[in-house]
């Protein structure tokens, strides 16, 4: 048995969770028409992404649903190297020293990107988001305007569907019993290989790796991105929703982390 478990309820928010996605890549296929389109440097994938449970169960039942079709396609020795090489990189990030979990920053790539994202039809909001529904970082080389920055998507249209995705966060964790298994934001490479390994594989890599890589923040309304933050639900909403499971939120207007090892 896997240490995490995908339910026949988890497939309803992950259909809802791609008709979410469709809706972003209107605005980056439109974004990618303006001369502020992504160049697909790979250079914003030098990260160490934090995400919330749900698009880690949605990556991993993917995952598995591109190894059965290659399989179908490719026969059984190469669907399983392909698998047995995702599962090998997301292992090794694991072990990454120069991972800060508080910048998410890290000296190297993404798990998922192989000359770039290898799980590009189902990569997370984060991603998509960049760029498109928010500005960028220095590094990122892509053209600027006149006052040093890029345009964007703003307005109702994104605030609708970011918090739409931020309900079906909500709806999966509530599915999931509301409780810290399936309601936490986590390392994603953690989160993804706990659909994928087996509970004793997850024991060994535990006592291997340094806890950073296995603490984690309760509650979906604790994933606060930049395109959440800056599209998404309202103060008071996610406040109540946050005392609602006993969290507070602190001086500095954050909500308060309560900590967990997802063994
Ligand atoms: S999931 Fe894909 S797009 Fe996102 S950081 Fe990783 S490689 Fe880049």
């Amino acid at each position: 048995m896997t240490n995490r478990e995908i339910h026949p309820n988890d497939l309803v928010n992950f259909n809802r969770l791609d008709m979410a996605y469709n809706k972003i890549r209107v605005f980056q296929a439109k974004h990618n028409e303006t001369e502020f389109g992504c160049i697909d440097s790979g250079k914003c994938c030098k990260v160490g992404l934090k995400i919330h449970l749900t698009e880690c169960a949605y990556i991993a039942f993917r995952m598995r649903q591109e190894y059965y079709l290659r399989m179908e396609n490719e026969g059984q020795e190469s669907a399983d190297a392909w698998m047995n090489s995702r599962i090998e990189a997301l292992t090794d990030r694991m072990y990454d020293k120069s991972w800060d979990e508080n910048e998410q920053s890290t000296d190297l790539q993404c798990a998922f990107w192989d000359n770039g994202c290898t799980i590009y039809g189902y990569r997370p909001l984060v991603c998509r988001a960049y760029g498109t529904i928010t500005e960028v970082d220095d590094f990122c080389p892509r053209k600027r305007n006149e006052y040093g920055t890029i345009e964007h998507f703003a307005g109702k249209s994104v605030e609708d569907v970011i918090q739409e995705f931020q309900l079906i966060l909500k709806r999966y964790a509530e599915d999931n019993g509301s409780n810290v298994d399936y309601d936490v934001i986590v390392y994603m490479p953690l989160g993804v290989l706990s659909f994928l390994l087996e509970d004793f594989q997850m024991q060994e890599l535990h006592q291997q790796t340094e806890e950073k890589v296995w603490l984690g923040d309760e509650g979906w309304f604790n994933y606060q991105s930049r395109f959440t933050r800056l599209h998404g639900l309202k103060d008071e909403f996610i406040e109540t929703e946050a005392k609602l499971r006993g969290l507070v939120v602190n001086s500095e207007g954050n909500l308060q982390r309560e900590e967990c090892i997802n063994e």
